[in-house]
């Protein structure tokens, strides 16, 4: 059997075997494999580090869009930079939004996952809602004239073409990006493994926007510890929406989910001692 290797930090490592190579080779801009694994199904990776698997993506692509959905709960223009799985895509589409713009850098990403993991997107990138623009997502919110309730960071590690979606310049193009009440929430690894980065992001956040923070959520190939989705606002209120209230949007819109539900959407803001620590 062979072993693929993900190797982000010096002394820890993740393998999964390969049960069957589906994909593998070099887009414009990353080395791409996709490949089957007795567990998660479909995995792929990029650059040797494994970006979402069949069996897990729920976990990571539900959290990263139903909390600021429902808790900004009237998102009309949401923008999504990076993710070019589809799999956010999916999930945002799911809601009463008019358009969704997807900046995704590598239309590789975008390719060979609409070929190898097809049921990732479905049909979200031919929903008439949908804007897919090829391009540099640090360059688009430097430079566009739209504006977004709703912006999400779905990024690959800071290495590489994901390096410039952690800047302070970038995060600050995001504050302009956004409509009045509106909501950055961003990919920040794992705390246990990543603090630094994520120290940095909330850093960030705090001398920009009104409200910084970050929530948790468990995925099981993102291994080490519970993984930081970012958070920065201008309404500390949406923060704060309580249990009640999301249950009524939740219910209103009538999604069935695998991981979120109002109650761990509260919950998920609640911080254990060493994150606190780390982004007090
Ligand atoms: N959705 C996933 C998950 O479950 O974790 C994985 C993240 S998604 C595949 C990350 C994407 O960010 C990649 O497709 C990569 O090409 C894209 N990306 C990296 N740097 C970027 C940049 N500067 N602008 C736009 N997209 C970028």
């Amino acid at each position: 059997m062979s072993w693929f290797v993900e190797q982000l930090h010096k002394h820890a490592r993740q393998q999964l075997s390969i049960d069957e190579v589906l994909y593998e080779g070099r887009t414009d801009f990353q080395d791409l494999i996709v490949f089957r694994n007795g567990t998660f199904g479909r995995v792929m990776a990029l650059d040797g580090a494994v970006q979402l698997t069949e069996a897990d993506e729920f976990a990571y692509h539900e959290m990263m869009s139903h909390v600021p959905l429902f808790a900004h709960g009237s998102a009309k223009d949401v923008l999504i930079i990076g993710g070019g799985d589809g799999g956010l895509l999916r999930e945002v589409l799911r809601h009463p939004v008019e358009r969704v713009t997807e900046v995704e850098l590598d239309a590789g990403v975008v390719e060979a996952t609409k070929r190898h993991m097809p049921f990732i997107c479905g049909d979200a990138f031919e929903d008439p809602r949908t804007d897919l623009v090829i391009g540099d997502g640090a360059r688009y919110v430097a430079e566009t004239d739209n504006r977004f309730d709703v912006i999400l960071v779905d990024s690959t590690d800071p290495v590489g073409p994901g390096e410039v979606l952690f800047s302070r310049g970038f995060y600050a193009d995001c504050k302009r990006c956004l409509k009045p009440g509106g909501v950055l929430v961003t990919q920040n690894g794992v705390p246990f493994m990543q603090g630094e980065e994520l120290r940095k992001s909330v850093g960030h956040f705090r001398e920009l926007f009104t409200d910084a923070a970050c929530y948790l959520v468990s995925v099981p190939t993102y291994v080490n510890g519970d993984m930081a989705l970012g958070w920065a606002s201008l309404d500390p209120a949406l923060r704060q929406v309580d249990a009640g209230t999301l249950r009524a949007r939740y219910e209103a819109a009538g999604l069935k989910t695998r991981y979120y539900n109002p109650e761990i959407h509260v919950a998920s803001f609640a911080l254990p001692n060493y994150i606190k620590d780390l982004i007090r």
